[in-house]
């Protein structure tokens, strides 16, 4: 059994039964038993099934953010928005089945014309942090392609993929189509990496996880997408609104409790703004709520558990630069304050690694090609932000930035129907928005010959 710990109190929630291999093979050969119908089901039909399944979330949309809530230690008004997300995508790719359109190529001595095929059985792998929507983002596009699909949840957070996998069925997806394991990595998902049955992997989770995944997947050639790691800069210049850019900073790295990939917790501030900036941001880091998930004014809730509690810890030792430190309740849960160091060196370990905790380093920089090279100074690429009333500058620096998601005045990066990854160490593919669709078919020429 996994017994399922509630972060925010460290007491077990719920026991769901372990899958190990056997599990994982029989989800496998279902899926691919159901794959022949499911992709025969006439486009018209299948988007109707995808529209029931995002009622029915809508329906159960207070159960599943009540059980994500508890499950991963996240604000209740941060996991309702979330499994709204969650009804929006299936509705948004429910509309994409009658639009796989190929195309119609000029050839000679016939015509030549493309299909969109669906791959066959895909698994899909996912994290913790945000569990249902991250599945949600690969499922969608997996069904609405005709793909069938085998869903394996981290294990600290199985519960809503168990229930979602409840859901589908009431709503009408035939058995076999949506199927869920709840076991460990290393032994359902790295069964799925190696399965000859299966077709592609669409991972998200740490780089260095994603690094043994597409190994693992060369040795049968399976189609691979990533979504990893992230160290996202949030560049202020000092023409920008700085009051509005230093209110929204805190929640840019503690939402999710920083457990969030594309965290901006590098926060790049030209150096004559600094003190006005840090000034505005104390105030905007000590109005952060942190508490019960529950409550429905918390804006932040604990850790994951308690080896993520400590690897946070790790990144504030006794002489840390600790410029601005918030509030986190005591006792059970693993807790961390929202906590801001400053300044800091790009070079120093809290710059250079993904923390996925409420810590955000400043780092001061002195001109525009500064601030490029400062923000293109890492491993990673997938988020990012520019704060300037200079829109030339905004485009010219959104441009340089090597990411694959950059808001300019806004810290957002997600949405349904815009693209969603990473560049550099940050992932292969893109997840949301048309392109996802991609990355769960192949592309099949055909050629007629109508001369002789
Ligand atoms: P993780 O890499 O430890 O685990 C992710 C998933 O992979 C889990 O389901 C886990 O069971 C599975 N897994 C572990 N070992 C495996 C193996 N050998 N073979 C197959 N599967 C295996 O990541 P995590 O700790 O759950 O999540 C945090 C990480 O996820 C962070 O690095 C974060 O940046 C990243 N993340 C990225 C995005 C994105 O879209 N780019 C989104 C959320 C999280």
């Amino acid at each position: 059994m996994i017994d399922v710990v509630e972060p925010a109190t460290a007491e077990v929630m719920a026991s769901v039964p372990e899958a190990g291999v056997e599990e994982t093979d029989a989800a496998v050969a279902a899926a691919k038993a159901a794959f022949p119908a499911w992709r025969a089901i006439a486009p018209g039909d299948r988007a109707k099934l995808l529209h029931h399944l995002a009622d029915a979330l809508v329906e159960k949309q207070e159960e599943l953010a009540v059980l994500e809530a508890r499950n991963a230690g996240k604000p209740i008004g941060d996991a309702r928005g979330e499994m709204g997300m969650v009804a929006d995508t299936f509705r948004y790719y429910a509309g994409a089945v009658e639009r796989l359109l190929g195309d119609t190529i000029p050839v000679a001595g016939g015509m030549d014309f493309t299909f969109r095929e669906p791959l066959g059985v895909v698994a899909l792998i996912v994290p913790w942090n945000f569990p249902l929507t991250i599945a949600s983002w690969k499922m969608g596009p997996a069904l609405a392609a005709g793909n069938t699909l085998v869903l394996k949840p981290a294990e600290l957070t199985p519960l809503t993929a168990l229930r979602f996998a409840e859901i589908a069925r009431e709503a009408g997806i035939p058995e076999g189509v949506v199927n869920v394991v709840a076991g460990p990595g290393r032994v359902c998902g790295q069964r799925l990496v190696e399965h000859p049955d299966v077709a592609k992997v669409a991972f998200t989770g740490s780089t260095e996880v994603g690094r043994r995944i597409a190994e693992g997947a060369a040795a049968t050639i399976k189609r691979v997408t990533l979504e990893l790691g992230g160290k996202s800069a949030n560049v202020v210049f000092a023409d920008a609104d700085l009051a509005a850019a230093a209110r929204a900073a805190p929640l840019a790295v503690f939402g999710n409790a920083g457990q969030d990939c594309c965290a901006r917790s590098r926060i790049l501030v030209e150096r004559g703004a600094m003190d006005d900036f840090m000034a505005e941001m104390e105030r905007a880091v000590r109005e952060v709520r942190v508490g019960d998930p529950l409550d429905e004014s918390t804006q932040m809730g604990p850790l994951i558990s308690a080896d993520q509690l400590e690897t946070v810890s790790s990144f504030v030792p006794a002489d840390a630069p600790v410029a601005i430190r918030g509030d986190a309740p005591d006792g059970p849960g693993f807790w961390f304050p929202p906590t801001v160091l400053a300044p800091v060196s790009n070079d120093d370990r809290a710059a250079r690694e993904e923390i996925f905790g409420p810590v955000a380093a400043v780092i001061p920089f002195d001109s525009e090609d500064d601030a490029i090279r400062l923000a293109n100074d890492t491993i990673y690429g997938l988020s990012g932000s520019i704060w300037t009333q200079n829109g030339a500058r905004a485009l010219r620096v959104a441009r340089a930035i090597e990411t694959g998601v950059i808001s300019i005045n806004s810290n957002t990066s997600v949405r349904v129907a815009t693209p969603f990854g990473g560049f550099k160490q940050s992932g292969v593919g893109r997840e949301l928005g048309p392109h996802a669709l991609e990355h769960y078919t192949e592309v099949k020429n055909v050629y007629y010959a109508t001369e002789g």
